[in-house]
């Protein structure tokens, strides 16, 4: 990594190598934790984050491959809200595409009784 010597220390603490992608932050009121925003999400960890009383759950995406990841508090001032932040991005689409797929519409009513 580091083959040369120079300026590299140059003694501050600043790591500025790696781009860092951008958080996205979404805030919702919502009662329930995971929200459902099409994909799926597996649970890997909880911190109590300062501040906080409220515990910060952490997923990442179950899709093979992926290195989505996401993480959720609650708002410490207001335990309505719900606080995602998403961190890298999907390498594939939404998994399991629910209603409003178009073409796949059926016409229950058509059935009778
Ligand atoms: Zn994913």
């Amino acid at each position: 990594m580091e083959a040369q010597p120079g300026e590299a220390a140059a003694g501050t603490m600043s790591k500025v190598a790696v781009p860092v992608e951008p958080k996205i932050i979404v805030q919702t009121t919502s009662e329930v934790d995971l929200l459902d925003d099409g994909y799926r999400w597996r649970k890997y960890g909880q911190k109590v984050v300062k501040g906080n009383p409220n515990p910060r759950s952490y997923y990442k995406c179950t899709s093979p491959g992926c290195n989505a990841r996401k993480h959720i508090e609650r708002s410490s001032t207001d335990h309505k809200v719900v606080i995602t932040t998403y961190e890298r991005k999907h390498n594939h689409g939404v998994p399991g595409a629910r209603a409003g797929v178009h073409g796949q519409i059926t016409d229950a009513a058509s059935e009778g009784m």
